[in-house]
């Protein structure tokens, strides 16, 4: 018997493809690239789809992701949720540059079993072995596979497969952008056939939402050294429901920055996270001012392994959800699992 939700017809699996703009969408035009295609103007512009997947597709917007937050997704799982019953698998093609916080946004708010798989492109379709058509046909091909069933929810690029927890846009043009060190790719396609070396042993990052929840304004903010705190000038308005501060290294910053992010954090949750890609923060190294221990006895929450787009997400999500102080900082603590 066929899986809940795997819609099984001449051996093909139901598809849904959901395009939401970003350079996959985009020609180079007379003026430079803008988004213009909807998902059915995509899919005609293919060689030809998968014989795995039925593919079916929604035009849900024509956005550049610079445009799209977190909330954003929110109306993208609900679509999901309605369609888990009729198709086996869903791909959603949207811009790259936000791509990192609103996949795993996605992945936060969506608990569901079969594949959602996200998608764009590095190039515009104007350009010389431009990149969308060959991603978005092995992400269908993702979609459409049982083994991507359970893995949450999932970003295809360069014949890669990637869990949305792990993985980072790192380079700006590169058609390898997307990586997720130091675990890597979940797996990989070769001839149209995914192949899944291993499953993330880290629990999932879970916050329940409907779509008609609000997501009240979280900023971040990337300090540097000898930062005198004019940075965090902004933040002391009422309407800055928390703040995540993309911090030096592994949790520091300057002296001048220590009774600033004090005061925030008497009122909002502030978040530190690290402005370097890659590599969890310290919690219990450094007890200098302005270093982690300092930081956390001042009530500021460790961000453990996420970035600090994601952790922004996250920490959005969480205040949607009426979440309490210590029930976010709980969230944070377990999200950096062992
Ligand atoms: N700025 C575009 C976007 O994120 C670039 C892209 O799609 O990669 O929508």
């Amino acid at each position: 018997m066929p899986a809940r939700g795997v819609v099984l017809s001449m051996g093909a699996v139901r598809v849904l493809v959901l395009a939401m703009g970003g350079t996959i969408s985009m020609d180079q035009g007379s003026e430079g690239a803008a988004p213009r295609f909807g998902g059915e103007e995509l899919l005609a512009s293919l060689p030809g789809l998968p014989p795995s997947a039925d593919v079916h597709v929604e035009t849900m917007g024509r956005a550049s992701s610079e445009n799209l937050d977190v909330g954003a997704m929110l109306g993208v799982a609900e679509r999901i949720r309605r369609a888990r019953d009729s198709y086996g698998g869903v791909v959603v093609t949207i811009g790259t540059d936000a791509l990192e916080e609103l996949a795993f946004a996605l992945d936060v708010v969506l608990d569901v079993e079969l594949p959602v798989v996200l998608t764009g492109a590095l190039r515009n379709s104007s350009v010389p072995s431009a990149d969308g058509p060959a991603n978005v046909l092995d992400a269908i091909c993702v979609a459409a596979s049982p083994a991507a069933r359970g893995l949450g929810v999932l970003v295809v690029f360069n014949q890669e497969i990637h869990a949305a927890r792990f993985v980072q846009k790192a380079h700006t043009f590169a058609l390898d952008a997307f990586r997720s060190d130091p675990c890597g790719p979940l797996g990989w396609i070769v001839e149209e056939r995914p192949r899944i070396a291993h499953r993330a042993a880290a629990p999932p990052i879970r916050v329940a939402l409907d779509a008609g929840a609000s997501v009240p304004y979280v900023a971040l903010a990337t300090t540097f050294g000898g930062d005198d705190g004019r940075t965090l000038g902004g933040f002391e308005r009422e309407d800055v429901a928390g703040l995540v501060i993309q911090t030096l290294g592994s949790g520091h910053v300057s002296r001048a920055l220590v009774e600033p992010l004090t005061r925030l954090a008497q009122r909002i949750p502030v978040v530190y996270a690290s402005r370097i890609p890659f590599g969890d923060l310290f919690t219990d190294t450094y007890a200098y001012p302005g270093a982690e221990i300092d930081l956390l006895s001042r009530g500021l929450i460790c961000s453990g392994a996420l970035g600090g787009p994601k952790a922004r997400a996250l920490l959005a999500l969480l205040l949607a959800s009426g979440a309490t102080r210590e029930q976010i900082a709980r969230v944070f603590a377990d999200s950096r699992g062992g």
